[in-house]
């Protein structure tokens, strides 16, 4: 074993799969930028309060956070999600509303390493501040779709369900937490600690000893005052005008106290039901003014690469791509030729790699070979007298044939095509 190794819960990701990564970026900002929403890139690290104003309820803020002191005395911890940060910078430097904003990069969080969970793992996410209309959070909610579609899943399931207002969210924890506590003794131990902090959290339970009492809850729907059930109509019947599939889920909550109105999850059909979670998101009032801004409502997801990814290949879609490059260059008499040409060509806008230490032509080839490329470009004494390069089609049955240096990048174009 080498003396160094990532420690838990990190990774390296390398070529070709690191190609991957970055395609699936590019195919998520496509898909939000056609929607106006622009770029932010939040530094890593933030002050701890900006991630302790997302809650104390949660696992990811209170036991989960990389913290620590830095040299300046300051108590700052890298970011276990980016709601938070993006909130943060709204309030900083005050952009027009509606705030269409996206990202992607990774968070941090201690958990237990275990397939699809990391303690560096990749988000892609959207927020939008500053608009409450019920349309707009059907658009949030399509465009997660449509990213799904764009990679090639086709068995994703998407859940909603509307927390209602916060007044109507907070009677529901009333009647929740007297549901649970009339029933302590049938629920398991964890979700009696849960019961404690939040209520609403241990219908997130996943356990199947507290199964039925969950089924037996009080539902949210019975607690929507007008305003959060017309909004959820809107919303409901906007998903229907897009033939968007979607099942109400009335035990799907956000456990942070922000959330309210509409939420949802992004479910891969292939992936086990405990780690089955894509991606998820909804609505939240109150971050902003928590971190000292004025009263704005927000709405947003986000959406893990990992989980995603496991489902793409479950899928049997969005394969790593040739990554290769399109020409290689042998260069046996001392790697001048090879030096000049590479760059000719690469200025031309060709792709190529060479061979280096003056190898062999066996050698040489055995690069092109392993370098996924479709032309060789060989240069040898003989070629270098006469003034010309051989071009070798390394695929199909075209023949080889000798060209004029100064003819090089309309011949590579050529047996390119
Ligand atoms: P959350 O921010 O907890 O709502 O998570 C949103 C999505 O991010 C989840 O559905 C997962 O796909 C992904 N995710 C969350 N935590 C991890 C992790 N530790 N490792 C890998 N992916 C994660």
């Amino acid at each position: 074993m080498p003396a160094f190794q990532t420690t838990p819960g990190m990774r390296d990701v390398l070529p070709p799969e690191s190609a991957r990564w970055r395609r699936f970026v590019d195919v998520y900002a496509e898909v939000v930028e056609g929607a106006g929403y622009g770029q932010v890139i939040p530094p890593l690290m933030e002050d701890i309060k900006v991630f302790a104003r997302v809650g104390d309820a949660t696992d990811v803020v209170t036991k989960e956070m990389y913290d620590f002191v830095d040299k300046g005395d300051r108590h700052v911890a890298l970011r276990p999600e980016q709601t938070a940060s993006v909130c943060r910078a709204f309030v900083q430097h005050r952009p027009a509303t509606p705030w269409k904003v996206w990202y992607a990069g990774p968070n941090f969080r201690y958990e237990k390493p275990q397939r699809g969970r990391y303690r560096q793992f990749d988000q892609v996410g959207v927020e939008v501040l500053g608009a409450n209309d019920p349309y707009l959070d059907v658009e949030v909610i399509a465009l997660g779709w449509d990213f799904y579609r764009r990679l090639g899943l086709r068995q994703v399931t998407l859940l909603v369900n509307s927390l209602g207002e916060p007044d109507d969210r907070a009677r529901y924890v009333e009647a929740l937490r007297a549901h649970f506590t009339a029933n302590l003794d049938a629920l398991s131990a964890d979700s009696r600690t849960t019961l404690t902090k939040n209520p609403l959290r241990v219908l997130d339970s996943k356990r199947r000893d507290d199964a039925d009492l969950i089924a037996a809850a009080p539902r949210i729907r019975s607690f929507y005052s007008d305003t959060a059930a017309a909004h959820f109509e809107t919303v409901v019947a906007g998903l229907g005008a897009l033939d968007i599939p979607f099942t109400l889920d009335p035990t799907l909550v956000r456990g942070l106290d922000y959330y309210r109105r509409t939420t949802f999850e992004y479910q891969g059909g292939t992936l086990d039901s405990a780690q089955n979670a894509l991606g998820g998101g909804g609505r939240y009032d109150g971050l902003v003014e928590a971190l000292g801004g004025p009263a704005t409502p927000g709405i947003g997801f986000a959406l893990g690469l990992d989980r995603t990814l496991i489902a793409c290949d479950d899928e049997r879609v969005f394969a790593v791509g040739d990554t290769g490059v399109e020409t290689f260059v042998v260069d046996t008499t001392g790697g001048l030729e090879a030096l000049t040409i590479t760059r000719e060509l690469r200025e031309a806008g060709i792709t190529c790699d060479r061979a280096y230490e003056n190898r062999s032509m066996k050698s040489q080839m055995k690069g092109a070979d392993r370098s996924g490329a479709r032309v060789a470009i060989i240069v040898g004494t003989d070629e270098l007298e006469r003034g010309v390069v051989t071009v070798r089609p390394l695929r199909g049955a075209d023949e080889q044939s000798a060209v004029a240096r100064t003819d090089l990048i309309d011949s590579v174009r050529k047996a390119l095509s």
